[in-house]
């Protein structure tokens, strides 16, 4: 773990992974034999060893990036939360949640809105 990947730098500081990428955008290396995300190898390099379980969360939301700062390590969990808050998220009666009239059950979002005024 010592090779110094190849990037580009965007508007966001992002570093943008030169090489190869996978089909959802992530960056893939070939090392020791193994196909290793490029962010997750990069995350290793700068910040240190990866715990068993864990994923690392860009914290950009952009899968190609490898900038050792935009890397969280985290849980599976907190990356589908991550997910699910990226993108508008609208309940079933169209109320847009958000942090503060929403919370994650069972990996769902419920809706607080509706919670209160037992729309569902
Ligand atoms: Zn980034
Ligand atoms: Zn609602």
């Amino acid at each position: 773990m010592n090779k110094e990947l190849k990037y580009t730098v965007n508007e966001n500081k992002c570093w943008i992974y030169a090489g190869a990428k996978d089909r959802s955008g992530y960056g893939i290396i070939k090392h020791a034999g193994k196909t290793v995300k490029a962010h997750r190898y990069n995350f290793e390099l700068h910040k240190g060893e990866i715990l068993p379980g864990l994923v690392i969360r860009h914290t950009c939301n952009n899968p190609s990036c490898i900038n050792p700062k935009h890397l969280l390590q985290g849980t599976q969990k907190q990356n589908m939360q991550d997910k699910a808050e990226s993108k508008k998220i609208f309940c079933t009666n169209k109320h847009e949640l958000n942090h503060s009239n929403s919370y994650i059950f069972n990996n769902r979002r419920i809706c607080r809105i509706c919670r209160s005024t037992n729309e569902v």
